[in-house]
């Protein structure tokens, strides 16, 4: 079966418990796969290297695995962009249905160079859900489309 992928970023976004509890929802569905894609830093010795430093900032990001463990969100799912934009990750991932997002400029250049992925803003947006719900469904219904004209192509 085919899985649709779907990435959450985190602050201010899957960090909110309404998001979280649309995130267990999409996790009880066998077709849907659940990722995140953070901008934060993923551990100290990317930032140490970045900044050239040696101040240890602790960047343990407990609070975001508290959450992720929580779903059974699994390590190889969270991505961590490490202060670089998103867009090009989400581009050569190539195959995520939409990302949710409170910031309206990562949102903004998704748009502009991911597509077929959609962005959704998850701030001052109260169909943030609806909107999700609706594009994945017609994925899933386009594909399925497909699949049957590929099927019955010749028949009739
Ligand atoms: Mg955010």
């Amino acid at each position: 079966m085919k899985k649709y992928k779907v990435s959450f970023d985190f602050d201010g976004t899957l960090e909110l418990k309404p998001i979280q509890a649309y995130a267990r929802e999409l996790m009880q569905r066998d077709w849907v796969e659940v990722w995140v894609t953070t901008t934060r830093w993923g551990d100290d010795e990317k930032y140490k290297k970045f900044y050239h430093t040696t101040t240890n900032v602790d960047l343990t990001n407990n609070d975001l695995r508290e959450v992720t463990n929580e779903l059974g969100i699994p390590e190889t799912r969270i991505h961590f962009t490490n202060m670089e934009n998103k867009w090009p990750y989400i581009k050569s991932h190539g195959d995520f249905v939409w990302h949710i997002d409170d910031c309206w400029v990562e949102n903004r250049q998704i748009l502009n160079n991911c597509a077929p992925t959609k962005a959704i803003s998850a701030f001052g947006n109260p169909n943030w859900k609806a909107k999700c719900e609706r594009i994945l469904r017609n994925a899933m219904k386009k594909d399925i489309e497909a699949e049957l004209r590929a099927k019955y192509k010749g028949t009739d």
